[in-house]
């Protein structure tokens, strides 16, 4: 089968790039040597919060584009696995952290820390879904392990 894409990796970065890519209209394959549920993407505790990613220039507008994506999946989220949910982030003060903060809709500084509300995702879900919306755009997630990105060159 003929490609446009090869996405190695079917976690939650390769599966929302071959989703963003394939309702584009590009003929996209992932590749992925563990099922979705065996990926570190299933076991995380998936809080949207940015926390030591760089290149600190561009993270602000990522971001914040990924914190209005989710809070639009949150309108279905048993369907999307997504969420939001109030809480308070221990000890987390809105000066110390990066511009993004400002689209921290409802924050408020308490003593103990930030009170607001986040995206929240069970990941397991959340895969599921993503992996139906890519089926759903015409693409596909195959089993494979790569020993590296020149396989996929070749294939695509
Ligand atoms: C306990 C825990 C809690 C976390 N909590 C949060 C949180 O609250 N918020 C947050 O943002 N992040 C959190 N994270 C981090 C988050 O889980 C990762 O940043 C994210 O899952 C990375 O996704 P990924 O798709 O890049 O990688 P992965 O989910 O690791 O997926 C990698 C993919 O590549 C495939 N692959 C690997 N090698 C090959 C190969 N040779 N050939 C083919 N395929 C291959 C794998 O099979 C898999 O499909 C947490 C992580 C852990 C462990």
């Amino acid at each position: 089968m003929g490609a446009d894409v090869i996405v190695v990796g079917g976690g939650v970065v390769g599966l929302t790039t071959a989703v963003t890519l394939a309702e584009r209209g590009l003929r996209v394959r992932v590749w992925s040597r563990d099922p979705a549920g065996a990926t570190t993407s299933a076991v995380a505790g998936a809080l949207w919060w940015p926390y030591r990613i760089e290149p600190a220039e561009r993270v602000d507008g990522w971001s914040l584009e990924t914190l209005a994506v989710y809070e639009e999946l949150a309108a279905a989220s048993e369907e999307t696995g997504v969420r939001r949910v109030a809480g308070l982030h221990g000890g987390e003060r809105l000066a110390a952290l990066g511009g993004w903060a400002a689209g921290l809709g409802d924050a408020a500084e308490v003593p103990e820390g930030l009170r607001v509300t986040l995206p929240l995702l069970d990941m397991p879900v959340h895969l599921a879904w993503l992996e139906r919306r890519l089926a759903a755009a015409g693409g596909t997630v195959e089993r494979r392990a790569v020993s590296g990105f020149g396989e996929a060159a070749e294939a695509g």
